[in-house]
């Protein structure tokens, strides 16, 4: 059989978000129910934070001219309270977020002063604006909060809610159809295996891919190796889903049924590519409904997932940040990619004279599963390149791939 050249992994990208429009509607959410949402629309500060001046430390706020006096205690603010005006010729007892009080220009630390009866005697040297925090120096009003196709964390979370946000629109959750084909594949759970079979790990291992990227999954299960069983299970995914994710059955085998009914209801490229681990690699649509099929291989399933059907879901569920995260690390190996493909290590890393090291998994292979399991990070090897032991080196975190 002839083939044409392997496909580079960027041009395979390329291909894939050009056809990557947002496919979600919009929703207004509860901000407390916004964990890992995607924002609908720009969000803008509504007022000043802090919305006063007010004290980051508990002690005096006070005039600055006054420094090197003693002064007595006219005014007592906290937290919650209300600012009051500072009397003449006196000092006000401060507690940390208490607002400063009209006519006070700074705060002086409670370790910063000596008390002798009823005064407090204020040191040398004072500078205005010393310890306190001036109003909108953490947002004004007006400013830009989060972008539009945020995925919305923890710390967004309190940013919006310290503006008074209580709900936001966002991007309906991506509905994916998973299929995992072939004869050979059983349930964990379903017993022992018989002769020829292994369990299916491809499964749980994409829903957890698809679940922790937000989307929602709807489980076709096992999808057996023939013509029909395999259409049948696509003609359900399309019309359940804004898009179909199946692995296995994408190679050029008999066995192989993915290419001619996603072919036969839509229309397919199937891609070998130059990546490793993966190659085969099939994108298309059935109906209208988006098709994405990667290789059985569970490495392969999970490296052509983050490299490929990752960022392309990104898209479609309206991310504006969909590049992978790279970071420099130093290479405990030698290796000479001479082949076809730009190469994927899973490594771990550790950290050496203060310094990231990568060192990769013995067993490489594209079934052991173990080697990402057992990792932290992918390393790249980039084709026709030699990575000689302590060369920097570009890695992806791989819980930076998680969502
Ligand atoms: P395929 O891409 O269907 O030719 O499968 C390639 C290899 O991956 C074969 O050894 C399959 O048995 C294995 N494989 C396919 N699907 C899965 C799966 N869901 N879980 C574990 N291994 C699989
Ligand atoms: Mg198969």
């Amino acid at each position: 059989m002839h083939f044409k050249p392997l496909l580079p992994l960027s041009d395979a990208l390329e291909q894939l978000l050009e056809n990557a429009a947002p496919r979600v509607g919009v929703s207004d959410v509860p901000l407390g129910e916004s964990l890992g949402r995607i924002l609908a629309a720009d969000q803008y500060a509504l007022i000043d934070v802090p919305p006063a001046d007010n004290s980051a430390m508990d002690g005096y706020a006070l005039r600055s001219a006054d420094a090197g006096r003693s002064l007595p205690i006219s005014e007592r603010v906290a937290a919650g309270d209300s600012a009051p005006s500072l009397g003449p010729d006196s000092i006000a007892r401060i507690f940390t977020g208490g607002e400063i009080p009209v006519g006070a220009d700074a705060v002086v630390m409670q370790e910063d002063v000596s008390k002798k009866g009823n005064l407090i005697e204020l040191p040398q040297c004072i500078d205005a604006d010393q310890h306190i925090r001036v109003r909108g120096q953490d947002c004004r009003a007006g400013d830009l909060l989060l972008s539009r196709g945020r995925g919305i964390r923890p710390q967004d979370m309190g940013l919006l809610a310290s503006q008074g946000i209580a709900q936001i629109p966002v991007l309906n959750k991506l509905k994916v159809a998973l299929l995992s084909t072939g004869n050979e594949l059983r349930e964990p759970g379903s017993g022992p295996l018989p002769p020829g079979a292994i369990y299916n790990s491809n499964r749980p291992m994409l829903l957890g891919l698809l679940t922790a990227l937000g989307c929602d999954v709807v489980d076709l299960g096992i999808v057996r190796d023939t013509a029909e069983a395999t259409r049948d299970a696509l003609s359900r995914a399309s019309t359940s889903a804004d898009l179909i994710l199946s692995s296995g059955g994408v190679s050029v085998g008999e066995a192989d049924h993915v290419r001619d009914s996603v072919s036969a209801l839509g229309e397919i490229a199937l891609w070998r590519i130059a990546i490793k681990p993966g190659k085969p690699f099939a994108y298309g649509r059935v109906g209208s409904t988006p098709f994405i099929g990667v290789p059985g291989n569970p490495s392969s399933a999970f490296v052509t997932f983050v490299m490929l059907a990752r960022p392309y879901i990104r898209s479609l569920q309206g991310r504006n940040d969909i590049a992978p995260k790279l970071m420099p690390a130093r290479a405990d190996f030698t290796v000479s990619n001479a082949g076809s493909r730009q190469e994927f290590l899973r490594v771990t890393t550790y950290l050496k004279a203060g310094e990231i090291w990568a060192r990769p998994y013995a067993n490489q292979s594209s079934g052991v599963l173990s080697s990402v399991s057992a990792s932290d990070a992918l390393a790249v090897v980039p084709l026709g390149e030699l990575i000689e032991s302590g060369q920097v080196i570009q890695l992806m975190p791989l819980d930076s791939l998680l969502y």
